[in-house]
């Protein structure tokens, strides 16, 4: 449909429904680059939510009064259009607060349903997000299960290779989890090698950054658990999806206890709800559910694969632009599977300062740190060829993004080396 950039149709489509593009920072035209960070959100999702809440909102479930029942279908609708989205039942369907409560979620429900023992050994990468590292890691201790790695080549990548050697070391891990892509290297990992490769582990995908901008669909890639949050993809903060095969939601014991997941109480004994209310104690966010699946709605009739096809394109242009500038380093695979985001850092010139000068002088907004993966830090640091910060600058893209707000990226890391490198 287009090479790059939208049409300007579209375009005017885009700057309408996202009105902070119009907005001025620093006197320069927002430029948003932290996406993978958190999405712009869209009036007609945020309108949509509203029209909800004030004249359709009441709690679920349970309830006879027309309000309820109402919004009722809305959020089993919601659910309705995640399952679609993804290729599963919505039964297989559970809201989450997000991407961290999935996981750490499900590395619960796994301990405590007898899944994972003692002496299992549950395989991680050297790239993943906290979220996907420090609930294996804290519950290991805790119930004596190891954590293994798919170790990162210098630049941060995962290759087939690694993959392999893990394989010959781990044998067969129990669990692997792994991020679908990473949020500092941007490498989107290759789900169908690893599922290849350990064909009895269940597998967990953290779907964070890839969900997003990609289709995934977890029957195809036989996916045991998917887990996502909605504000990477332009819904509001605070919902997210967890999405699991159903014979194992069958076999797992909840991680929350209390009101909607029950089926039978007494004073000594409780038996469960069905699925996929099981997993869904206490009050969900019904408006943030509601919301996600008008994103959803947003996101289809935008077209899928029309977003696909341009984040690609712009990524692709990302990373060739900032391969061009000499004393920009940058981290993570040279070739496509590098998607959404590069994290570079200005020699001589710390990431902070990057960001800061970026967003004062050009209106950029971009992300510095360790962006929640502090031991892949290391890893980087024995592949730099600069004095590394142990963090990196972060330009990250999404659909409402275009090549000429790279052009003012380019234009701003050339300022800054001039005058402070
Ligand atoms: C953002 C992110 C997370 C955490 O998501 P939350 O919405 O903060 O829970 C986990 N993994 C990856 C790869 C991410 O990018």
């Amino acid at each position: 449909m287009h090479s790059t950039e939208w049409s300007d149709e579209a375009f005017c489509r885009i700057i309408e429904d996202f009105p902070v593009l119009n907005r001025e920072v620093n006197g320069k035209r927002l430029v948003y680059l932290d996406n993978a960070a958190s999405t712009l959100k869209s009036s007609t999702v945020i309108s949509k939510m509203t029209d909800f809440y004030l004249n359709h909102y009441s709690n679920i479930h349970r309830a006879v009064h027309t309000l309820a029942s109402e919004a009722t279908s809305e959020y089993e609708a919601a659910r309705d259009k995640v399952a679609r989205f993804i290729n599963a039942q919505s039964e297989e369907v559970i809201f989450t607060s997000g991407t961290t409560m999935g996981i750490n979620a499900l590395v619960n429900s796994l301990v405590r349903s007898d899944i994972l023992q003692k002496g299992d050994t549950v395989l991680i990468s050297q790239v993943e997000h906290h979220a996907n590292l420090v609930p294996w890691l804290r519950l290991s201790k805790f119930f004596g299960f190891k954590v293994e790695y798919i170790e990162a080549d210098v630049t941060g990548t995962i290759t087939p290779d690694s993959i392999l050697a893990a394989k010959s070391r781990v044998n067969s891990p129990k669990v692997v989890s792994i991020t679908g892509q990473s949020n500092v290297t941007g490498q989107t990992m290759p789900i169908d090698v690893i599922r290849e490769t350990f064909k009895d582990a269940i597998l967990i995908i953290d779907g964070a950054q890839l969900i997003p901008h990609k289709k995934i669909d977890v029957k195809a890639l036989d996916i045991d658990f998917l887990v996502f949050s909605g504000h990477k993809m332009i819904a509001p903060t605070g919902i997210g999806a967890l999405y699991g095969k159903r014979a194992l939601l069958e076999k797992l014991e909840p991680f929350l206890y209390g009101g909607e997941m029950i089926d039978k109480v007494t004073f000594e004994d409780v038996t469960f709800n069905v699925l996929p209310y099981k997993f869904e104690a206490g009050t969900q966010d019904i408006g943030g559910a509601v919301a996600l699946g008008y994103t959803i709605d947003y996101l289809e009739n935008f077209g899928l694969g029309n977003i696909q096809k341009h984040v690609e394109e712009l990524s692709k242009y990302l990373l060739e632009e900032l391969s061009k500038i000499d004393f920009v380093e940058i981290y993570g695979p040279r070739d496509e599977t590098h998607q959404s985001l590069v994290s570079f850092n200005v020699d001589g010139v710390h990431p902070h300062d990057v960001s800061q000068v970026l967003d004062e002088d050009f209106g950029i907004a971009t992300r510095s740190g360790h962006h929640c993966a502090q031991p892949l830090m290391s890893v980087l640091a024995r592949g730099s060829h600069i004095d590394f910060p142990n963090s990196t600058v972060r330009a990250s893209v999404y659909f409402y993004n275009r090549k000429e707000d790279i052009d003012i990226l380019v234009e701003g890391l050339k300022y800054i080396k001039r005058w402070f490198g």
